[in-house]
């Protein structure tokens, strides 16, 4: 075990990669056992390649086997080695966006903001995770889960509760929020806007991801997907 370490948790495969994928490099590539858990499979995920598009969740659901491969495909690239699954691969699904079918899965991460033993249980499973590792550093969402999907939400609580839990077995000393500047957020909202004038086909997608505050909404007749 390297002396330092660090623990990121994310929601779905790909997060990650796309938050905080550099950081993850970075201290892989400097003395650092860098751990990855990840809380769902993101089975919900929302699939751009059409020769995959078979696997979606409502024709054979086979995304989240698939991601697992996907996952550990980026791990190699990013020179991490030890990624696990909350609660072991499979056991929390991807909840979708707030609003779809998917929040209802019996075994969606959404669940744990509805009864408390599900709550328990995604925290105990991360701090056993968190007392293995030992990390001093622990990285997460926001309260807000960044752009408010709810697997990034329970991310974060489940997260904040899991450190406090296992305080009394190791004390992590810095728990990070991923954030990302208002300037760029707002720069990144005005190219959306300028997308829907040209294509205005485009709107009932971008709507949720330009709700001003709280989470985004669902757009009426649009499947949800993950981030
Ligand atoms: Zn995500």
């Amino acid at each position: 075990m390297a002396s330092r370490r660090l623990l990121l948790v994310h929601a779905h495969p790909d997060d990650e990669t796309i938050t905080t994928g550099a950081t993850m490099a970075f201290y892989a590539a400097h003395d650092v056992d860098v751990t990855l858990l990840t809380c769902t499979l993101g089975e919900e995920g929302e699939i751009l390649v059409p020769e995959l598009a078979r696997l979606r969740a409502n024709c054979t659901d086979q995304l989240g086997g698939y991601r697992i491969g996907e996952l550990a495909a980026a791990m190699r690239e990013l020179g991490v080695t030890d990624h696990r699954f909350l609660g072991g691969a499979g056991h929390f699904r991807d909840s979708g966006m707030l609003g779809s079918p998917a929040n209802n899965h019996p075994r969606a991460l959404w669940r744990a903001d509805l009864e408390r033993a599900v709550f328990a249980e995604a925290v105990a499973a991360a701090a056993e995770v968190i007392a293995d590792v030992r990390p001093q550093v622990v990285v997460t969402y926001d309260p807000r889960g960044g752009y408010g999907h709810p697997d990034h939400v329970l991310a974060h609580r489940v997260t904040t509760a899991a450190v406090s839990a296992v305080a009394e077995r190791w004390a992590v000393d810095k728990l990070y929020w991923t954030v990302l500047p208002e300037s760029e957020i707002a720069a990144g909202n005005a190219e959306l806007r300028t997308a829907v004038r040209l294509d205005p086909s485009l709107a009932a997608r971008v709507a949720g991801i330009l709700a001003p505050t709280g989470r985004p909404a669902t757009p009426a007749g649009t499947s949800g997907s993950s981030g």
